[in-house]
């Protein structure tokens, strides 16, 4: 990677308009971006100096700044409450702590990976995201779009009470997952995400009380991976990936549901 010009951003203005050509590059950790074959980037754009590096917690939401390392995610108290601990299942298998010290929630849900155990798991809380110019927009919603040039500020996640599951398929210990599934059991919902189909997250809402009985959460999770795609890569086939995510569905369903009782 060459990098012509490195600015450390002075506000989210300054980050935004430098942004918008195409030569610029925003760096969260840059952990991912180091892996790109090699490139010359014409301006670095350093997010480091604009306080996105904090988590707030109000009334009713919990707001992760861009800048908040996925190692800041996984060890803190208030998102391990408002998860039931999945926050850590689902951030322990990336590659070591060391990486996760550096990872940012920012480049991880910007990225929108089709691997991505993240993205997997605040699709199922419910996350919103907030873009500099763009506002707010539910994380279901940005996860479809591709790229863009805005800047991602936050991530909010509301409170609620829930219930939560997350379990991931690994050929190795800090391999990328060949499956995640996240599923979330608040009063009256039921949402249930799959990721690593290899492709992009996606989550599926029942309303209700479902998937608390055996034969109910076999309907379900098998109700969820029909409606889902699923693909072919080196770390496993189609139909091996449909099998497990109704399997690992149906188990968290059962987790979740007995939590609960
Ligand atoms: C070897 C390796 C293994 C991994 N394994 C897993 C895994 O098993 N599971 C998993 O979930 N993830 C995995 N990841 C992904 C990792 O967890 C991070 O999601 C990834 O590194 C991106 O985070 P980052 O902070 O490094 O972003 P960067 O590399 O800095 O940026 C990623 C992208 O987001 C853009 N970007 C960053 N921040 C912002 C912002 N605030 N606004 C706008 N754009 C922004 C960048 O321009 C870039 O396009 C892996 C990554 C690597 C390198």
């Amino acid at each position: 990677m060459n990098i012509a010009q490195y600015v450390k951003a002075k506000s989210l203005e300054e980050a935004w308009e430098l942004n918008q050509k195409k030569t610029a590059v925003v760096f969260g950790g840059g952990c991912w971006l180091r892996l790109s074959p090699q490139r010359r980037i014409q301006t670095a754009i350093d997010l480091s100096g604009l306080g996105l590096d904090t988590m707030t917690e109000t009334d009713t939401a919990i707001h992760l700044g861009a800048m908040v390392t996925l190692r800041q995610l996984e060890t803190a108290p208030a998102l391990l409450t408002a998860t039931d601990g999945a926050i850590k299942e689902a951030l322990r298998h990336i590659v070591g702590v060391q990486f996760r010290n550096l990872a940012t929630v920012g480049g991880s849900i910007f990225g929108r990976f089709g691997f991505s155990d993240v993205l997997t798991l605040f699709l199922t809380l419910e996350a919103e995201v907030e873009l500099h110019r763009g506002g707010r927009m539910p994380l279901a919603e940005f996860a479809k779009q591709g790229g863009g040039n805005d800047i991602l500020t936050q991530i909010i996640i509301p409170k609620k009470k829930r219930r939560t599951a997350y379990t991931s398929l690994r050929l190795n210990a800090t391999d990328f997952p060949i499956l995640a599934c996240s599923v979330v059991r608040t009063a009256d919902t039921l949402l249930c995400a799959v990721g690593a189909r290899p492709a992009r997250a996606e989550v599926r809402a029942f309303e209700g009380t479902r998937g608390l009985t055996e034969a109910d959460a076999t309907a379900v999770a098998t109700e969820v991976a029909a409606s889902m795609n699923f693909e072919d890569n080196t770390r496993g086939s189609a139909a091996y990936r449909r099998d497990m995510a109704v399997e690992l569905c149906r188990r968290l369903l059962l987790q979740t549901g007995k939590e609960e009782a």
